[in-house]
């Protein structure tokens, strides 16, 4: 990518203004960046009445990236249908940036894989990618109430089902480059059951003929959910629909253990802005007083420069400094059950920029 990259900065609400200004210094050392910071969120339905408003959609959509912090607290908490809700800006954001992809990595820091509910040597060299397709499936298709019946209708063309296993087969590529070792894709569906999963499946087979260098395997979602925990470092990237995608992801999230160290990305079509964030909430228990772990939101904007800005090299190194910081014993709150030096996001942040310098 030519030039300083523009990158719109949304906060958000509770701990998003500290991670997400921690991020910023992050990024400072690593290059030059131009950063458009806007509302979004509980913050934004406070000041214009609504989530999102259809300016900062189109800053997004004309930026080169999105960087998130988290929206929603107690403050917007409502049961009344009719009032704005901060996640109402989440949803308006991927389907205004039509982002169809959900790309949510695992990949337990070494020194922290004592946080992980499995066995240490069951999560050693655990690193994976889940690629969940975000606009399709059973969450938008027809849906109804009949007296005492109900339906969710799922549906998946082949073109939703070609570019989500584009998106999974170039990231296995991406992840791989340089490493030696052969990339490979793991395709989820419910096969021997459900028709949108045959197609699934024959279309996943067609893209994969394009992918020679790339391994292919299906597996039934009910298998996926019990090898991810029986055997988690033999997988790479796992592709699966939205529902699958769903709660396989939060699934594999579990194995670190840790809320705290989870970036994510959302990708639309190639050369489309991405929206990249922490997969945690905005954590109001803790938001102001300098306690929230920074780390997932540096992660995210390591993902932002690999997947977002063709800046893989930079994405290494933060990745890098991240592992660095927790050899070293630094610990925030959320953490801290791990043993190692208890410090805040400021003296985090620090030890992350020093161990970039060094
Ligand atoms: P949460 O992730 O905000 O917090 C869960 C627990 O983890 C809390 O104890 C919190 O202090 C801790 N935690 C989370 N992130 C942390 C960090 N970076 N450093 C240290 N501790 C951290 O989930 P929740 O409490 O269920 O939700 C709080 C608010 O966040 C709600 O309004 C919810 O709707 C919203 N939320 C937003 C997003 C998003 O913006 N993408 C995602 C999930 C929840």
């Amino acid at each position: 990518m030519n030039g300083t990259s523009r990158i719109v900065v949304l906060p958000g609400d509770g701990i998003g203004p500290e991670i997400v200004a921690a991020a910023r210094d992050l990024l400072d050392a690593l290059g030059q960046f131009s950063y458009d910071e806007r509302l979004m969120g509980g913050c934004s339905i406070d000041e214009h009445g609504t989530a999102l408003t259809d300016e900062v959609l189109d800053a997004c959509r004309n930026a080169d990236a999105v960087l998130l912090g988290a929206v929603g607290g107690p403050k917007w908490d409502t049961t009344d249908p009719g009032a704005p809700r901060p996640e109402q800006g989440l949803l308006g954001l991927r389907k205004g940036m039509g982002l169809y992809a959900n790309l949510r990595p695992v990949r337990p820091s070494p020194a922290l894989v004592g946080a992980s509910p499995l066995r240490e040597e069951r999560i050693a060299g655990t690193d994976l990618l889940v690629v969940r397709e975000l606009t399709g499936g059973i969450y938008f298709g027809d849906s109804g109430r009949e007296g005492d019946v109900a339906h969710d209708v799922c549906e998946y063309s082949v073109e939703e089902v070609d570019r989500i296993a584009r998106t999974a087969f170039d990231a296995a590529r991406r992840r791989a480059e340089g490493s030696g070792r052969k990339p490979k894709v793991t395709s989820v569906d419910k096969a021997n059951v459900l028709e949108t999963s045959r197609l699934w499946r024959e279309v996943v087979g067609r893209v994969a003929a394009e992918y020679g260098d790339v391994e292919l395997e299906h597996l039934l979602v009910d298998n996926a959910a019990m090898q991810l925990v029986s055997r988690p470092a033999d997988f790479d990237v796992v592709l699966a629909e939205n529902l699958f995608g769903d709660i396989l992801s939060d699934e594999a999230a579990m194995l670190t253990g840790s809320l705290g160290m989870l970036p994510s990305a959302s990708l639309g079509a190639a050369g489309a802005p991405g929206l990249f964030e922490p997969v945690h909430g905005s954590a109001p228990d803790i938001a102001g007083k300098g306690l929230a772990n920074p780390l997932a939101t540096f992660l995210s904007a390591a993902m932002m420069l690999r997947h977002g800005l063709g800046r893989g090299g930079d994405a290494d190194r933060v990745e890098a400094a991240v592992d660095a910081v927790l050899e070293r014993g630094l610990r925030t709150a959320d953490l801290a059950s791990e043993g190692g030096d208890q410090v805040g996001t400021a003296e985090m942040t620090a030890a992350v920029l020093e161990e970039l310098d060094g």
